[in-house]
């Protein structure tokens, strides 16, 4: 893409006036479907308890609004804050370009950049050779005295949550 043309349509007022068209379509569709809590997460938009018809896979970013039934994990919101940022940046274009990356999480540069493990679309790498319930090494409060006992770190092992599109 020629440099002027980029300047003009990435992360410019037209790709921000995309976005926030993008999330007044995306509040008008879906805050009179949402049966859920809406609240706001880092300026997005977190529309709960929509019906499944309503959004693809676990849930769908539109704009600054996350469209879903209830896949509002910690890891989840921060995939779709990465995805926020997207619209942010290419604006209308990002639609299109998502599709262009193909419907492949694990192959699509935008799932990718917003994090596969995040998004629940590979399961949580463990450290090679850590062992699950491991104590973790004291810590201390910088004299010397161990503090209280921090709690466990390791990753749960849950399942693959459903992945989701956007
Ligand atoms: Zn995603």
């Amino acid at each position: 893409m020629p440099r002027l043309l980029r300047r003009v349509l990435l992360d410019s007022p037209v790709s921000r006036a995309g976005c926030t068209f993008a999330t007044t379509v995306a509040l008008c569709y879906g805050a009179p479907l949402s049966i859920g809590k809406i609240h706001r997460v880092d300026g997005m938009w977190v529309l709960r308890g929509l019906p499944k018809w309503a959004f693809s896979r676990g849930g769908t970013c539109v704009g600054r609004v996350y469209l879903t039934s209830n896949n509002v994990s910690g890891a989840v919101l921060r995939h779709e804050l990465v995805h926020v940022r997207q619209w942010e940046r290419y604006g209308m274009l990002f639609p299109l370009l998502y599709t262009l990356a193909g419907r492949d999480a694990h192959t699509n540069r935008f799932e990718i950049e917003a994090g596969l493990e995040d998004g629940g679309y590979v399961r949580r790498m463990t450290k090679p050779g850590s062992k699950s319930g491991a104590t973790p090494p004291a810590a201390t409060d910088g004299a010397g005295q161990p503090q209280q006992a921090a709690p466990q770190l390791s990753r749960p092992r849950t399942p693959l949550r459903p992945p989701h599109w956007g």
